[in-house]
């Protein structure tokens, strides 16, 4: 059985008192109905002190981003031990964010998720079409290749310790959602292409989050969809109620 997931991307939002406050909210109403994995994605800054009230909780801690290389002259980057000795368990690669402003590309990712994984740290391995991409009849080839390319030379056992995010750029921060039978039709194709990396098997147990203006009033039906395991959640995870709500879809 593969793992539902749900994930708060607090984007650079936070600073140390705002994210002691969200995650001090967060726990004191924290209910976890579905026994999902909840995982908090805070600024780097606030990393140390929103680990420090989540590790009595079955809260989980992840980053927004890594360098690949372990350690070195990388004026500005984190490597995955700096983060693993912060709590991380989890790190976001690739999010639109980081693939539209810092010019990220699917081989730099590549190497990104290889260090993780040698870490022991689970990477959320973002990908999704832009709109014009998507206007143009071309979003599953551009899916294609970021997965294709991303995710090269993993075995199947690695590809299993890798989470998937498919977050349509055009959803992100939008407040535009892809229709649940739009995310199921991208998250049915991306298991068949993880399945020509690997096998069906392996595809089947891979976990695959939806991104894009997920909100409480919809995330009941987009969890509804057989090929949707779980949640990358921008904007509503910086509300506790509404990253609540979200999490007891
Ligand atoms: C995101 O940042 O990954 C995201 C999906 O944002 P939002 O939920 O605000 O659309």
């Amino acid at each position: 059985m593969r793992k539902t997931i749900i994930a708060g991307n607090w984007k650079m939002f936070t600073d140390v008192d705002e994210a002691l406050r969200l995650v001090s909210d967060l726990k004191a109403a924290y209910k976890n109905k579905n026994k999902i994995e909840v995982v908090v994605c805070p600024p780097f800054t606030n990393l140390e002190s929103v680990y420090n009230k989540i590790k009595d909780t079955d809260i989980l801690l992840g980053a927004q981003n890594m360098y690949f290389e372990e350690k070195g002259a990388f004026t500005g980057e984190i490597s995955p031990s700096m983060l693993k000795s912060v709590g991380c368990k989890f790190v976001i690669i690739g999010h639109s964010e980081r693939r539209e402003y810092f010019k990220e590309s699917n081989e730099l990712l590549n190497n990104k998720i290889k260090t993780a994984l040698k870490y022991n740290i689970t990477p959320i391995y973002c990908v999704g079409e832009k709109l014009e991409e998507r206007e143009a009849g071309k979003a599953f080839k551009v899916i294609e290749a970021q997965i294709k390319e991303g995710l090269v030379g993993f075995t199947a056992q690695e590809l299993k310790e890798i989470v998937i995010a498919y977050e349509p750029v055009w959803a992100i921060g939008t407040g535009k959602t892809a229709s649940p039978a739009q995310a199921q039709e991208v998250h049915a194709y991306i298991r068949g292409l993880l399945a020509t990396l690997s096998d069906k098997k392996t595809a089947e147990e891979i976990t695959i989050q939806y991104g894009g203006s997920v909100k409480p009033d919809n995330v009941t039906e987009l969890m509804s969809q057989p090929d949707i395991d779980g949640a990358l959640v921008g904007g509503a995870s910086l509300k506790a109620d509404s990253f609540l709500a979200i999490i007891n879809y």
